[in-house]
């Protein structure tokens, strides 16, 4: 059977991935009159139970998109309290919680119920789930997938939005494995009533040697999000993640500040994820088929800005994309790359020197305190820049120029 898209515009668009980028990305082109289909291959669209940043730069977009008052209904505005310190509990500096507007801030967010308001705005029939793709092709007039499940579907444009381990990466550059970090992340939810004393809108950073801790809260903050940054030689070839061992977790950070082993004393179920990054990739685009998300730049998560990248790729393309005919796509593809790849190399790049900075891996710690108080600069830069305006600025610029 072929999938037919709904005919609300010009364009098809087949979106693989029905992750914060893919459902992000399906919402941005609808609203702009592209005809998105998302194709998932998980029965149900659902994420693990942990939190996720949303910080000014896509909280912006998403407000645009009309999910300011969901986002607000069960994320946990973040601000009050945060503060960067070291592994004992004294601080090094506070963190900076929204852009310089002071308008757009940051939202913890439960990632299910993210997936959830971004999921609910679509059609129904605009999600296929249990669509795990295995075949690509393209010629000059259209491009096309075939699923597992004996499904295929056509479109104008395929956005591989199908994460780090993405099948259809190797259509567009031969193929790159991720790196691994050497570091685990140990994180999970705990009742923020097991810890009434807890600051309530803080995100919090413990900074050790070699290990970092924090903590924001998620839905509406009733839970807290905990994520431990611990180094390990062990990788795991075939699942980057898997339920965790709270011991082990408890003794990584015995003799922090009592505020983390506090917390780690009420710890029962934790999960683990191997963190894995790529170098930026030669390409992003072939033809109709262009990469969003971490399946064109996966990164560290110690600036959280992997799915806040993601957002912005999908508004990047609606705006690119909106009103043009199929015959354009392979152009603007490559526009949308040229636009985006300036700003990802970049905050891909810090993440992994922030990382550095997080874990003391520093001679000097003057030195790394200073850097987190001047990377303020740069996180301003990071949270006031708007996608959305770029991406009209480069398509009037395109418009004038040959692409
Ligand atoms: C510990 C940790 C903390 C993090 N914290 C933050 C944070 O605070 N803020 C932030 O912005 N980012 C954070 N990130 C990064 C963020 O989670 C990712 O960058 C983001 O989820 C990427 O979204 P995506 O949609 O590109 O990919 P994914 O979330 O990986 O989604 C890919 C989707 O594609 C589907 N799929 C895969 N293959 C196929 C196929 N063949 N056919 C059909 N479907 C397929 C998958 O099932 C999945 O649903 C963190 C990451 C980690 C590990």
């Amino acid at each position: 059977m072929t999938i037919q898209p709904d005919r609300i515009g010009r364009l098809r668009a087949a979106i693989v991935g029905g992750g914060i980028g893919g459902l992000s990305a399906a919402n941005a082109l609808r609203r702009r009159g592209v005809d998105a289909m998302v194709y998932e291959q998980a029965k149900v669209i659902g994420e693990v139970g942990a939190g996720v940043f949303i910080y000014p730069n896509s909280l912006r977009q998403l407000d645009r998109m009309g999910f300011g008052a969901a986002l607000a209904a069960v994320g946990a505005k973040v601000g009050r309290g945060s503060e960067y310190c070291r592994m004992d509990g004294s601080v090094v500096g506070p963190i900076l919680t929204t852009d310089s507007s002071g308008w757009n801030g940051l939202y913890g967010m439960h990632r299910a119920d993210l997936l959830d308001v971004l999921a609910r705005a679509l059609p129904p029939r605009a999600i296929c789930t249990d669509h795990r793709c295995i075949g690509f092709e393209q010629d000059s007039t259209a491009a096309r997938l075939r699923f597992a499940n004996g499904a295929s579907a056509e479109a104008d444009v395929v956005i591989a939005a199908d994460g780090i381990q993405s099948v259809l990466q190797p259509h567009v550059v031969a193929p790159q494995p991720p790196e691994y970090s050497g570091v685990r992340a140990y994180r999970g939810l705990i009742a923020r009533e097991k810890l009434p004393r807890w600051r309530k809108e803080a995100h919090q950073v413990w900074m050790g040697d070699g290990k970092h801790f924090m903590v924001f809260p998620v839905r509406n903050g009733s839970l807290l999000n905990y994520v431990g940054f611990v180094p390990t030689t062990t990788e795991t070839a075939e699942s980057w993640s898997a339920p965790g061992d709270r011991d082990e977790l408890a003794a990584s950070f015995q003799g922090w500040d009592p505020r983390v082993t506090g917390l780690l004393e009420k710890v029962e179920t934790c999960f683990w994820w191997s963190l894995y990054d790529r170098r930026p990739l030669p390409s992003w685009t072939s033809g109709r088929l262009a990469l969003l998300g971490d399946a064109a730049h996966a990164m560290l998560p110690h600036l959280g800005q992997g799915a806040n990248q993601a957002i912005e790729d999908g508004v990047a393309l609606a705006v690119l994309l909106e009103g043009r005919d199929a015959a354009d796509v392979p152009a603007i593809l490559t526009r949308y790359e040229r636009l985006r790849r300036v700003r990802t190399d970049v905050v891909q790049a810090e993440a992994r020197q922030n990382g550095l900075r997080y874990d003391s891996k520093y001679a000097s710690l003057e030195q790394r305190d200073r850097e987190i108080v001047n990377a303020r600069e740069f996180r301003k830069g990071l949270y006031d820049y708007d996608v959305e305006e770029a991406a009209i600025a480069a398509r009037d610029d395109g418009e004038r120029l040959p692409a």
